[in-house]
């Protein structure tokens, strides 16, 4: 079976089959975690957790919730469930502050990253007669190297430009034809700016496909993008506490939210607050449990993503995966101000539809949001703000390129201020 076919097999199982083969994986890791880990083993004896009595997600609550506070303590391998013998690689976990968080590959892992990638290069029909071009970093952030293991193992032609150098990259689009762009989710803006800049018109290029992920964007920042490359936009999740880029899921095709691979991953969303698992359909924070990851599969972890699931049941795709809708942002970029909690992918929404694509939210004593446009939009964005949202922010009319663009994540929020 090639790999493509076993991607499209693992796409296309059935509920039947999902919930079967979960439930498994479930019984498993949950004792190779205690058996395997040193740091589980004391976690659950801790929390009086029986690890027999685990069969079924429906017993998951029984399980303490980890958090990103325990990776960092562990540092380097202290979650590790293998010799370090079976360590093939490393890559990091965002943040910035304090000691890195860092999560191991064994080969298994590694193949599985792969092969997780390649069901979501099945579904957008992504083939070895792609030309891929890479733009996120390779290095210890988890982007370049997803991308390039799949695409690498399907014989596609790739390009693995890395990070940065705008002009190379619309360069190198054109030269060879590139057909798949991977890129954290901002960074298309850039591409198109640089690119009108050099005559240089994305939509006559052969690009069809634009992988996007890494951070929260809206379905309008989704139109300006499609707009400006004449090409499809699909959101690719991942987070490098559960192997990378595209390993927990990708984009329906009918776009109806996030397709979780769920035999390889249980998803559950929680009150941030209390911790307490919420209802169908209501928003909370993500928490995950790997299933397969053999290194440092993790339990019942706390994602800090914001989404809710939409549906269990067999989506119009064909899809019999659960649905979730696309993340709305982390836990940690909520504002609250005056007692009304948005995200900044909320005011994003507002502003794309008014034709903006730079803009940053200053929180402070009140909040500032500076954009790139006219002063005449000020007050057609404030009265939308203030209806859709319910706060009245300051806004500030800028001139084009008076904000800065970033090669990886776009910095959207700034606390000023803050104590740290
Ligand atoms: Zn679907």
């Amino acid at each position: 079976m090639s790999l493509i076919e076993a991607a499209k097999k693992g796409v296309h199982m059935t509920r039947k089959e999902i919930e079967e083969v979960r439930d498994r994986k479930l019984r498993a890791v949950v004792k190779y975690a205690f058996w395997k880990s040193p740091f589980y083993r004391r976690k659950f004896k801790e929390s009086g957790v029986d690890v027999d009595k685990i069969k079924s997600v429906e017993d998951l609550q029984k399980l303490p919730l980890t958090v990103k506070q325990e990776l960092r303590e562990n540092y380097p391998l202290g979650m590790c469930c293998v010799s370090k013998d079976e360590i093939v690689r490393v890559q990091m976990s965002g943040g910035t502050t304090g000691q890195p968080v860092i999560i191991p590959y064994t080969r298994g892992d590694v193949e599985r990253w792969k092969e997780l990638m390649l069901r979501a290069f099945y579904i957008a029909g992504i083939t070895s007669k792609d030309v891929i071009q890479i733009t996120p970093a390779f290095g210890l952030w988890n982007g370049g190297f997803g991308f390039h293991f799949a695409a690498d193992a399907i014989d596609a032609f790739v390009i693995p430009l890395g990070a940065g150098n705008t002009r190379n990259q619309i360069k190198f689009m054109k030269d060879f034809g590139t057909t798949v762009l991977c890129a954290t989710a901002s960074y298309p803006l850039r591409i198109a700016e640089v690119a009108e800049e050099m005559g240089v018109d994305l939509r006559e290029l052969p690009i069809s496909k634009l992988l996007l992920g890494a951070e929260p964007w809206t379905e309008e920042m989704r139109k300006h993008i499609e707009e400006s490359f004449g090409a499809r936009a699909y959101d690719i999740p991942g987070l490098t506490e559960m192997g990378g880029v595209g390993t927990t899921g990708f984009e329906c095709r009918e776009r109806k939210g996030l397709h979780v691979w769920e035999d390889h991953y249980i998803v559950e969303v929680i009150d941030p607050e209390t911790g307490e698992v919420v209802d169908d359909g209501e928003e909370g924070e993500i928490v995950y449990t790997s299933l397969t990851r053999e290194a440092m599969p993790l339990i019942r972890y706390r994602s800090g993503e914001v989404s809710a699931v939409i549906s269990r049941e067999e989506c119009e795709c064909g899809i019999e995966h659960m649905t979730i809708k696309r993340i709305r942002g982390r836990t940690d970029d909520m504002v609250i101000y005056k007692g009304v909690k948005f995200y900044p992918a909320d005011v994003e929404a507002i502003l794309a539809s008014h034709g903006v694509k730079y803009y940053q939210i200053e929180v402070g004593n009140g909040i500032v949001v500076k954009f790139e446009g006219e002063e005449e939009l000020i007050s057609p964005i404030l009265k939308d703000i203030k209806e859709f949202l319910g706060f009245k922010p300051k806004l500030v009319a800028l001139k084009p390129g008076s904000i800065e663009r970033s090669k990886g994540k776009a910095k959207r929020l700034v606390r000023v201020g803050d104590a740290a």
